[in-house]
């Protein structure tokens, strides 16, 4: 199982990034986000997507990351244009545990860099937390995406031109 801890989430600020994350995290094979800064509306937009897309995607709150980093019985990856490249340590993380990738926001407590297993960098430029997440989660996951049904009441069926959308509901 895959989690999404999303570090300095400020409600008035980064809402539509951290919507995006979560989005972007439940499509790509994660099984839940976890926010540190109470933001129930975000929680349920990530609800809706769930009950017309399908899926259990979660969002919880913890107030105390540290403590929910340091108890996470699993692989820690943080996500860091510092880190080591993902093409170097791909490899070396283990599929087969429960995995906790943290992103940021702003600037994310030095702590972290300590208490991850990895710390892993999507290229060593700065970007983004949605794009290094999007192509880290295809990478670990073996584009598992690519094979994923939604199984919920709309289905979009793809089309080369127009909108096509079966709503069963
Ligand atoms: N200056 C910030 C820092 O010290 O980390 C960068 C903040 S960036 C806008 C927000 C988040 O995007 C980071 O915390 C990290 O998780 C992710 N990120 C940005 N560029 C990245 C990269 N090249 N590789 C991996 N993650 C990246």
């Amino acid at each position: 199982m895959i989690t999404v801890l999303r570090l300095g989430h400020r409600p008035s600020r980064d809402k539509r990034v951290t919507t995006h994350v979560g989005l972007v995290a439940r499509t790509f094979g994660a099984s839940g986000m976890v926010i540190t800064t109470r933001d129930d509306e975000l929680a349920a937009r990530i609800a809706g997507v769930n009950g017309r897309f399908g899926g259990s995607f979660t969002v919880k709150y913890e107030r105390n990351w540290k403590k929910f980093i340091s108890s996470f019985e699993g692989i820690v990856v943080h996500l860091t244009m510092y880190g080591e490249r993902l093409p170097d340590v791909a490899g070396r993380i283990d599929r087969d545990r429960d995995m906790l990738i943290v992103v940021g926001a702003e600037k994310v407590p030095k702590e972290v860099y300590s208490m991850a297993h990895y710390n892993v960098s999507v290229g060593n430029q700065p970007h983004s937390e949605i794009a290094a997440l999007a192509i880290f989660l295809d990478r670990i996951t073996g584009a598992a995406w690519e094979r994923a049904e939604g199984g919920g009441r709309m289905k979009i069926i793809p089309s080369a031109r127009g909108k096509r959308v079966e709503d069963s509901g």
